[in-house]
């Protein structure tokens, strides 16, 4: 599963924190609490992680919970942290993101709970792709769809618990580490009072008087999470190690073509000139996905000439390729890398979640462009994002630089030969690259491409392909889109005949 994570290696000797909602993941009937962290810290050495586990916090409803599982918890070095269940989601989230703010990586952090979904898990890997930690997740119930999370070990909690249940040797060892977890500062702590004390009895007797009863019915109740990183700003500078390492840019010309009039080998200038801004001054490639049959040839020539290389596709066949060459291609480009994705809102949101485990697993430093701003916020946290038509004008401004600047770069690329041509209908997206145009528009019109095209145009032949999470992605988005498609068809039909009918009045 995290085979190959960037940050595996230094999180293995490194600090270890551990959240866990003892509702979601309660402590099974007769199992001896003293067992959990070592139960924990067993896990964690087998696949590897040897470092100190600072920190285990259990979190829930404690006023039924018994004495002797506080003693357990507590002499084995667990915190217990009382809350209100409805709020236990909230206060754990807004602990992690206290810890990490005084804990910088590396570090792992491990969260026990069925309920790292939705808000926590949008937030949470926003966080992540700004400041990444190794993250470990249990649970007891398995998520039924693709998290955008990137873990590099998930376990189920029965398992994790009961993979040294008959191990007599474990005893030994909590007797001896308690001895260690005592001088630290374990504590049971009531959220609802801020009241902390080290003592099960005196923590009871707290959770069971007039005051707590008092304090927890005028504590707000906080239902959803605090999504943190909600109010973060835009565009960054440049980080020193993305400064200049190399850009890559896929771009998707069905969502976001050439502008009416525009100088397509203003195209690279362009995008050239918006990263200077921001401080990255790496080479540069761009690879276009668009049907190079329906392109004017001007255009074409203009983006080669600039060493803008050109795959076509067609409609359908676009999102599969762009995507699969996007995800697929990255074993060949270790940190730091820049990518760039230019495409409508939708697709942004549509591959969403492979795009961020991409960026989390690879470090990736992420810049999006866009048709028209989006909605909602993205759970990708680009470090730049544009807007197609303003990216595009930036050159506008700024004619004779850039005149300047796209002569250079042609003679240093020596134009159209280091642009690469592919036909990504053909041979499942596997083609030679043609070299020239005129190669690939020979390809393009051969009886063999025609065929490929009727092929992929078979939706049933499409079909058989969709087993994957991603590929599933690609579906709904392709539904949703020829949805799109015939309903804006359907309203314009209807304005037509709007206009055509006459007016009674
Ligand atoms: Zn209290
Ligand atoms: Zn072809």
């Amino acid at each position: 599963m995290g085979s190959m994570w960037w940050g595996e290696e230094a999180a293995k000797g490194a600090k270890i924190a551990v959240w866990w909602d003892m509702k979601e993941c309660p402590i099974p009937e007769g199992y001896d609490a003293g067992r959990i962290r070592p139960s924990l810290e067993a896990a964690f050495k087998e696949r590897g992680y040897s470092g100190p586990v600072s920190s285990i916090t259990a979190y829930g409803d404690q006023t039924q919970t018994p004495v002797h599982i506080l003693h357990g918890l507590l002499s084995t070095g667990v915190s217990v942290a009382h809350t209100s269940s409805e709020s236990t989601n909230y206060i754990l989230y807004r602990d992690i993101v206290e810890w990490r703010g005084q804990n910088p990586p590396p570090a792992t952090m491990m969260i026990i709970s069925n309920q790292v979904v939705g808000d926590l898990s949008w937030d949470l890997a926003r966080l992540q792709q700004r400041s990444q930690y190794n993250l470990f997740l249990a649970y007891s119930k398995a998520p039924c769809v693709l998290s955008v999370l990137s873990t590099s070990s998930r376990w189920l909690w029965e398992k994790l618990l009961g993979d040294n249940n008959n191990n007599n040797n474990n005893n030994n060892r909590i007797e001896t580490r308690s001895v260690q977890y005592k001088l630290s500062a374990m504590i049971l702590c009531c959220k609802s009072c801020n009241f902390d004390c080290q003592s099960p009895e005196k923590f009871r007797k707290h959770l069971s008087s007039y005051k707590h009863a008092r304090q927890e019915s005028v504590y707000p109740t906080y239902k959803e999470v605090n999504r943190v990183t909600e109010t973060w700003g835009r565009n960054y500078a440049a980080a020193p190690e993305y400064a200049t390492a190399k850009i890559l840019v896929w771009w998707n010309m069905f969502d976001c073509p050439i502008p009416e009039g525009y100088d397509a080998r203003r195209v690279r200038p362009s995008l050239e000139e918006a990263f200077k801004k921001l401080g990255y001054s790496g080479p540069v490639s761009i690879t276009a996905y668009g049907d190079l049959n329906h392109t004017p040839e001007h255009l074409l020539r203009g983006l080669s000439s600039t060493g803008v290389s050109l795959a076509h596709t067609i409609l359908d066949v676009t999102y599969k390729r762009m995507y699969s060459d996007l995800l697929d291609g990255q074993k060949s480009n270790p940190t730091p890398t820049n990518i760039m994705v230019i495409s409508d809102t939708d697709t942004h949101q549509a591959f969403s979640t492979p795009l961020v485990r991409l960026v989390q697993k690879q470090k990736h430093n992420l810049f999006l462009a866009y048709s028209s701003r989006p909605y909602k916020m993205f759970v990708l946290l680009p470090s730049a994002e544009w807007l197609w038509h303003s990216l595009l004008e930036v050159s506008e401004k700024r004619k004779h630089v850039l005149q300047k600047c796209s002569s250079e770069s042609e003679s240093d690329r020596g134009g159209e030969s280091s642009a690469m041509l592919y036909c990504k209908v053909c041979c499942g997206g596997q083609g030679p690259d043609y070299k020239s145009l005129d190669n690939l528009r020979t390809h393009l019109s051969s009886e063999e491409h025609a065929h490929e095209v009727k092929k992929s145009q078979n939706i049933k032949h499409i079909r058989k392909a969709f087993r994957t999470g991603f590929l599933l992605l690609l579906d709904n988005h392709l539904r949703r889109r020829r949805a799109r498609k015939s309903q804006s068809c359907r309203r314009r039909g209807s304005r037509r005949r709007a206009q055509k009918s006459p007016t009674v009045w």
